[in-house]
């Protein structure tokens, strides 16, 4: 008798995991392949490469009620170097690939590219192939980056000791609620059309958060800059709890999280109070703030405690430990991963 498996009841990585479960290397240019955020390919050179994809649905990643196809194109091409930066790489190259409905026109479209040329231009990457056809319904976006650095600065997710620090770039959470205030106003508008959506602009780094996030490659200069290299490093699609799961179970270790050390803007403090929402759950379980989640060893803290937009927000602990949060008012809590579960939205 044949058995159906819903999708839904793998999750996305366990379902990565179950269709890549029978695939073995054969190339012995292939360094790393499926689990990172991004492969890594010899060149037979001091460098290696890095590549990543990444594919974008409407209606699932995002929806034009609200998502201007400039900032869109923009996102695209900046979620993909994200991952190129969460491998402590320099990104290089990209391809895109759509597929369009024929609900857009070539003015829509020339808008998207202007999105994709800004990335280009902002990240120092040349578009270099992709693909165009048609889909039946809506827009589906799929970028391959491909990035470069020396061997020995290619960071995994699996590299993090006990004893690490875990350090944050930027501030978490306020991609998730830019994305809860334009849903809100969605909603306004759909019960009244003639009502005019309020943006309130001391609320703009909110908005800007969702539709026009930037990779860190700033954050890759400065750790060359200072002669870093994370012993562990991903990039927060996801939300910080499922990013740190994922360090975690790649370097079989624990960590303790201090709530009073995760970043997270005031305006996201305040704006989460507003819809009754904890701050701390949205920097765990929102997701999409593409930030960087990397560990050090603890000889480096001089070299990162006072660079700019960095933070230590914990420490890497035994497995056995498991994966905690230390808040505010001092309770020790588990931390479960509950990002953006895609398949579900
Ligand atoms: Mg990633």
């Amino acid at each position: 008798m044949s058995t159906r498996t819903d999708v839904n009841s793998l999750g996305e990585f366990g379902l990565i995991e179950h269709l890549t479960r029978t695939f073995k290397n054969r190339q012995p240019s292939t360094v790393l392949g499926v689990g990172d955020d991004a492969a890594i390919i010899e060149t037979g050179g001091d460098e290696q490469l890095v590549v990543s994809t990444d594919m974008l649905v409407e209606g699932i990643h995002f929806d034009f009620a609200y998502t201007p196809l400039k900032h869109l194109g923009y996102k695209a091409v900046a979620v993909n170097v994200s991952d190129i930066c969460a491998m402590n790489a320099r990104p290089q190259q990209i391809t895109i690939s759509l597929a369009i409905s024929n609900r857009f026109s070539v003015e829509a479209l020339d808008e998207f590219y202007a999105g994709v040329y800004a990335a280009c231009e902002n990240y120092g990457v040349d578009l270099v192939g992709g693909d165009t056809t048609s889909s039946n319904k809506g827009l589906y976006i799929s970028v391959t980056a491909i990035g470069r650095a020396p061997a020995g600065r290619i960071t995994r997710r699996s590299g993090a000791k006990v004893g690490d620090l875990i350090c944050i770039t930027g501030h978490l959470g306020s991609a998730y609620l830019g994305l809860q205030l334009l849903e809100r106003e969605k909603q306004v508008y759909l019960a009244n059309p003639d009502m005019q959506p309020e943006m309130k602009p001391e609320n703009k780094d909110l908005y800007a958060a969702i539709l026009r996030p930037e990779a860190r490659t700033d954050m890759v200069d400065l750790f060359a800059k200072n002669g870093i290299v994370p012993t562990s490093m991903i990039d927060i699609s996801d939300g910080l709890a499922s990013e740190i799961m994922h360090i975690c179970k790649a370097s079989g270790v624990g960590a303790i999280i201090e709530e009073g050390n995760v970043p997270i803007k005031q305006e996201a403090q305040l704006q989460a109070l507003e819809f009754n929402l904890d701050p701390i759950t949205c920097a765990l379980s929102g997701g999409e703030d593409y930030e960087l989640l990397f560990t050090i060893d603890p000889k480096d803290v001089d070299k990162v405690r006072f660079l700019p937009d960095l933070y230590i927000s914990g420490e890497i602990v035994a497995k056995e430990d498991g994966v905690k949060l230390h808040t505010v008012g001092g309770n020790i809590h588990d931390v479960k991963a509950q990002g953006w579960n895609h398949f579900n939205g």
